[in-house]
């Protein structure tokens, strides 16, 4: 029962995201927020048009004769208002962002002028109107909506908003995020080494998947595979927004998590996918918390919150780009699978001419913890396929770390 595909799954868990609370934030904290307002242009920008290059300004209809001697009128910087109109026979020094005086329609850039005296000089090029100008308006009008509400803050997006003197605007909360590892045999970090535990690994990596949408989550620790103790972690667990809980989730008799949960009133939506790893994943909801029963091999773990975490979190922090950035590539290495489940092969990426190439990061067992820490990303492979051919094109899912490369993109 209650055997999901690996589509549908992300489809409940998305239906049962609410629309998040907003807050004001200073225009200096916002990066890496969404905006919750759109903000319109407050101005026309630039207020007028003004030149793109040191020169000068002259009448287009005079330009057109150049060779052509001219008389320098007046000399303008930027933050200058102009005072004299350009007639003809007439120019103006003009420098970039200055305002072009009445008269003058175009700018002729310093290259390809001579100055004769003081007040003359000679115009080596024809130009169109609008020469090396740039217009009012250029960048926005008032009254402009310039960004719209689910817009995510980068650094683009904060030179727009200081452009228009946004100091302080709406943002989407943050959910509060809670983590719990479940498990006997689990040893906590300040513990010390016993070689017949298990290091608690999840608890960070997870960490560190929710750090890297900009959330700050809290580790509750580690509950032992006890009814009791179990129920008083996830007590704790529901009063969070969502709660991350890792293995207890299977069939075995000592697996807890799904029947404690139930206790404390949650409604379970499902508790398989059919995914490979990450097969036992529950979920679940109260009024106030989503709930994720996430399975214990760390890979499977990181696997699920990548796959379906990643996104509702997205979702709740008001951000309408929910799913990881997908490339196309070709795998370098057949790969057979058993068919039925929706796959997740860790790959790391390489190029070559004709774009990116996956190969699969060593073991795929969902115990190998260093198969993700070498993954540039997730080859997603559909449940009905039996394997795949070297060579043949496949999607890749990046992972956080693959924004930069070693190569320069520059192309001389
Ligand atoms: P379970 O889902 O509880 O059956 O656990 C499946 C496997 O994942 C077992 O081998 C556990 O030891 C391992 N495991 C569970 N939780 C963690 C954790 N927090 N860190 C590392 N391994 C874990
Ligand atoms: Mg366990």
């Amino acid at each position: 029962m209650k055997h999901q595909q690996a589509s549908e799954a992300q489809r409940v868990i998305l239906e049962s995201v609410r629309t998040p609370g907003t807050e004001q934030v200073k225009l200096e904290q916002a990066l890496g927020r969404v905006l919750a307002e759109d903000i319109c242009a407050n101005r026309d920008l630039p207020p007028y048009d003004v030149s793109a290059m040191d020169g000068f300004a002259v009448r287009s209809a005079d330009a057109a004769n150049a060779p052509v001697v001219l008389e320098i009128i007046d000399d303008i910087k930027a933050g200058d208002m102009p005072r004299k109109t350009v007639a003809a026979g007439q120019c103006a020094r003009i420098m970039t962002g200055a305002p072009v005086p009445p008269g003058a329609d175009a700018v002729i850039r310093v290259e390809d002028s001579q100055e004769i005296s003081a007040n003359t000089v000679q115009i080596n090029k024809a130009a169109k109107p609008g020469n090396d100008m740039r217009l009012r308006g250029e960048n926005m009008f008032t009254g402009d909506v310039v960004l719209t509400a689910g817009t995510e803050i980068t650094p683009g997006v904060i030179g727009m908003l200081a452009a228009v003197k946004a100091a302080q605007f709406a943002v989407y909360c943050r959910p509060r995020v809670a983590i719990l590892s479940t498990g006997n045999e689990l040893e906590a970090m300040d513990e010390p080494v016993d070689p017949n535990k298990i290091p608690d690994a999840n608890s960070y990596a997870l960490m560190a998947q929710v750090q890297a949408l900009g959330i700050e989550p809290v580790l509750l620790g580690i509950a032992r595979d006890d009814r009791h103790e179990l129920e008083q972690y996830l007590k704790r667990g529901l009063e969070y927004d969502v709660l991350l809980v890792s293995g207890g989730t299977s069939v075995g008799v000592h697996d807890y998590v799904r029947p404690t949960i139930e206790k404390l009133g949650v409604t379970m939506k499902f508790w398989r996918v059919a995914i490979r790893p990450g097969h036992p994943l529950a979920f679940g909801t109260t009024s106030q918390t989503l709930v994720f029963g996430l399975p214990g091999n760390p890979v499977s773990s990181m696997v699920c919150v990548e796959e379906f975490v990643v996104p509702a979190l997205r979702r709740m922090l008001g951000n309408s780009r929910m799913f990881r950035r997908t490339v196309t590539a070709r795998v370098t290495h057949a790969v057979k699978f058993r068919p039925g489940r929706t796959e997740f092969i860790r790959v790391r990426l390489t190029r070559d001419e004709s774009g990116f190439l996956a190969s699969a990061t060593g073991t795929q067992s969902s115990g190998v913890l260093l198969s993700m820490a070498k993954a540039d990303g997730l080859m997603i492979v559909p449940a009905d396929s039996t394997g795949l051919a070297a060579g043949e094109q496949v999607i890749v899912q990046l992972l956080d770390g693959t924004m930069f490369q070693e190569e320069t993109g520059f192309r001389e």
